[in-house]
C-alpha cells in the first residue's frame, strides 16, 4: 500500500483524500507534524492560501523536514497554493516556501476577471481524454528551467510542470470527478518507492 501524504494545515485537504481513496493500493493520510513525514512515500501540498499555509508551515517548522524527503526523492505534488509553495521564485512576492521546483511563479496571474474559471485540455501525457481544468485566483508558471518540464500550456501559459519526482499545477484536479492527475502523480510515488 502506497501512503500517500496530504499537508493537512490549510485548504482543500478532504477534497485529496476523497479523490486518492478511490485508487486502488493507495491509502491518504493527512500529516502535520514532523513525525508524520517519516511515514508517507509522497505529499500533496492542497490548493489554499500560499502565505497562511506558508505561515504554518514555519510555525509547525517543517520545511527542514519536507525539504530533506524531496531531496532524498520524495515525489511531491502542489496544487494551485501547493505550486507557489514549491517555486524557488514567486515572481510578485518576496516570499520564497520550500523553494523545490526551478519555475517562476506569479501569484493570481488570472487577474480579477477571471478569478476563477473552467476548461478542459488533453494533455496527453497524462491522460488520453480531455481533463477538467478548475482556476480559482490561480497562479501560472512564467519560467521553467532546465529540468523543469512543461506537461500543460494554457494560452502561452504553463500551468503544469514537473521536475524529477516534483510535480505542480496551477489548477484543482481534487475539486472535480476526474481521477487522472491524482492517478499521474500515485505512478510516480509507486516508481519512486522510496521508504
Ligand atoms: N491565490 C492563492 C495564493 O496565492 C492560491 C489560490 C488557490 O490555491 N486556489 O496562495
Amino acid at each position: 500500500m502506497l501512503r500517500i501524504g496530504i499537508l493537512g494545515l490549510q485548504g482543500s485537504v478532504i477534497e485529496h483524500e476523497l479523490m486518492l481513496e478511490r485508487l486502488d493500493g493507495v491509502e491518504p493520510v493527512q500529516v502535520k507534524v514532523k513525525a508524520d513525514f517519516d511515514k508517507i512515500d509522497g505529499l500533496i501540498l492542497p490548493g489554499g492560501e500560499s502565505t497562511t499555509i506558508g505561515r504554518l508551515i514555519s510555525d509547525y517548522d517543517l520545511k527542514g523536514k519536507i525539504t530533506q524527503r524531496a531531496n532524498a526523492g520524495m515525489p511531491i505534488w502542489g496544487t494551485c497554493a501547493g505550486m507557489i509553495l514549491l517555486a524557488k521564485h514567486i515572481i510578485n512576492d518576496d516570499k520564497v516556501h520550500l523553494g523545490l521546483m526551478d519555475i517562476y511563479v506569479r501569484r493570481n496571474a488570472y487577474g480579477s476577471q477571471l478569478d476563477s474559471f473552467k476548461t478542459d485540455m488533453l494533455i496527453p501525457k497524462v491522460a488520453g481524454h480531455p481533463i477538467p481544468l478548475v482556476f480559482i485566483r490561480a497562479p501560472y508558471v512564467e519560467k521553467a528551467e532546465d529540468g523543469a518540464e512543461v506537461l500543460a500550456e494554457l494560452d502561452g501559459k504553463i500551468i503544469a510542470v514537473r521536475q524529477g519526482n516534483m510535480l505542480a499545477t496551477s489548477f484543482h484536479p481534487e475539486l472535480t470527478d476526474d481521477l487522472s492527475f491524482h492517478r499521474y502523480f500515485a505512478d510516480i510515488v509507486k516508481k519512486a518507492a522510496v521508504r
